[in-house]
């Protein structure tokens, strides 16, 4: 503890330590059932700060670990130093460059907020309270994915605070090895403090969801499966839910089971409506969102739960998004549907995910899965049996192999040697030897076997 203590001492920020009054809050996860018990919680001001908390936490013999949010948040973190970049809000929009730098501490929905208006967009994820670094170290599937490119992909630079406590910039030509493993090998080599991320045209924005009565899922599915191959450019994502009989769940969708499509086209409405004809003209929709939209707008578009919540997730890579496999994900959603599980949902994959050109600069590299799936299940009552709720998704997706999944869709308990092949994890492994021989800096998923 004398350790920590004279290391609060150096710091302009702050430390919180076991016992102290602000530790149960410091130390809560967004996934609030994570129970994490850090050494200490640390909200480093600055650089000097984060290289003050990397040199005391290895003298301490402790661990490092990053930690904005914790929508991915894993292991109990005993040992280990916790670091919140929440003080790292840069947002610097270079709109003729088409580069966006961001602070570690910045979240999407922010950071998509200052790019209104300048005929730019970036590789965000659908929620806004997920952080920009997290889900562009960890691979990240944007809506704009199939247009674009994986987010780790757009990735130009990255500053980092390594294992030894040195402030570094990497990119292409300072470490070439180093940035490919940042591009999807997620936190395991430095504290991130910003990164600089490519920026992409699009004049305008059309998407939104469609629910759909259960009755038709099937056939909802395999339409969106058909238009997925059809478009490869357009984001998808399609799934079923169950909502829950509650007040807070609007009407139409209260206490229902429904088929779920959104989605994201790069360009004008009309082009946008004659994809979304496709699949209205299989069934009625019971709720509609689709509208013309700017990209400070695109969480309205998911629409997706934003307050912590206790989660239990599984993520996967499905081989090929067809007919037979519309019928078999009903099937296993309703199955876990009866123990809890309340949506599912697969990312079409395909258009520049697949992209070979430049694919070796980064980890993620080119993914030719047909799709990503995740679902998750909330932990709101003691009798919902997580692992009960999900196995029919995981023996479906077992059945389906894919080539391989960006971290961001791994569930609890995973590493990276569930996301990517043996070639890419063995070369991750040695960057992380060459870098952090001591394994200060941990990460949600560690490499892995
Ligand atoms: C509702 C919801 C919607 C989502 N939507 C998408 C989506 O559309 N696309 C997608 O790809 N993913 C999506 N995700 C997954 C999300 O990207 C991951 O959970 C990811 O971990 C980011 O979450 P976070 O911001 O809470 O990061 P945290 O869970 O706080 O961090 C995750 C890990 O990232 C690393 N890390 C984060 N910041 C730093 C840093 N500054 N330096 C070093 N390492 C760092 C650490 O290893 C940390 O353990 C979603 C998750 C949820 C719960």
């Amino acid at each position: 503890m004398g350790h920590l203590e004279d290391l609060r001492s150096q710091l302009t920020g702050t430390l919180v330590l076991p016992g102290e009054p602000e530790y149960d809050a410091a130390r809560a996860a967004w996934n609030l059932a994570v129970d994490q018990r850090p050494a200490a919680v640390a909200t480093p001001a600055d650089v000097a700060d984060v290289q003050a908390i990397v040199r005391a936490a290895r003298a301490a013999g402790l661990g490092v670990s990053t930690q904005p949010n914790g929508h991915g948040a894993d292991a109990d973190l005993e040992g280990v130093v916790l670091v919140r970049p929440s003080r790292f809000d840069e947002i610097t929009v270079d709109v003729e460059a088409s580069v966006l730098r961001v602070g570690a501490g910045v979240n999407w929905g922010r950071a998509l907020a200052r790019l209104d208006g300048t005929g730019r967009i970036a590789l965000a994820g659908s929620n806004p309270e997920v952080n920009a670094v997290a889900l562009a170290l960890n691979g990240g599937q944007s809506m704009f994915s199939r247009r674009f490119g994986l987010t780790a992909r757009s990735v130009i630079a990255v500053d980092l605070v390594d294992a030894s406590g040195e402030a570094r910039r990497i990119d292409d030509a300072s470490d070439p090895d180093l940035i490919w493993a940042l591009r999807g090998g997620g936190g395991l080599f430095g504290v991130v403090t910003a990164i600089e991320v490519a920026l992409f045209p699009a004049d305008a924005l059309f998407g939104g969801s469609l629910a759909f009565p259960i009755e038709s899922g099937v056939e909802v599915l395999r339409a969106g499966f058909a238009l997925a191959r059809d478009v490869p450019e357009l984001g998808l994502d399609l799934g079923l839910a169950r909502f829950p009989d509650l007040p807070l769940v609007p009407p139409p969708l209260r206490g229902r089971t429904v088929a779920t499509v959104a989605l994201v086209h790069v360009g004008d409405e009309a082009t946008g409506r004659s994809y979304a004809d496709r699949l209205t003209a299989v069934a009625a929709p019971v709720a509609d969102t689709l509208t013309a939209f700017t990209i400070g707008s695109l969480a309205a578009v998911a629409a997706e739960p934003t307050a912590p919540m206790p989660n239990a997730d599984f993520g996967a890579a499905i081989d090929a998004l067809d007919d037979a496999f519309a019928a078999e994900l009903v099937d296993a959603f309703l199955a876990g549907a009866d123990h809890g599980l309340m949506r599912v949902s697969v990312r079409a994959l395909g258009g520049a995910i697949a992209d070979e050109l430049g694919a070796d600069l980064a980890a993620v590299g080119a993914v030719h899965a047909g799709g990503f799936l995740n679902s998750g299940v909330v932990l709101l009552d003691p009798s919902i049996d997580a692992p009960a709720a999900l196995r029919p998704l995981r023996e479906l997706a077992a059945r389906h192999p894919g080539d391989r999944v960006v971290p961001t869709f791994l569930g609890r308990g995973t590493t990276l040697a569930d996301a990517y092949p043996r070639e890419v994890v063995e070369r991750l492994a040695a960057v992380k030897r060459r870098v952090d021989p001591d394994g200060v800096i941990r990460a949600n998923r560690p490499i892995g076997a």
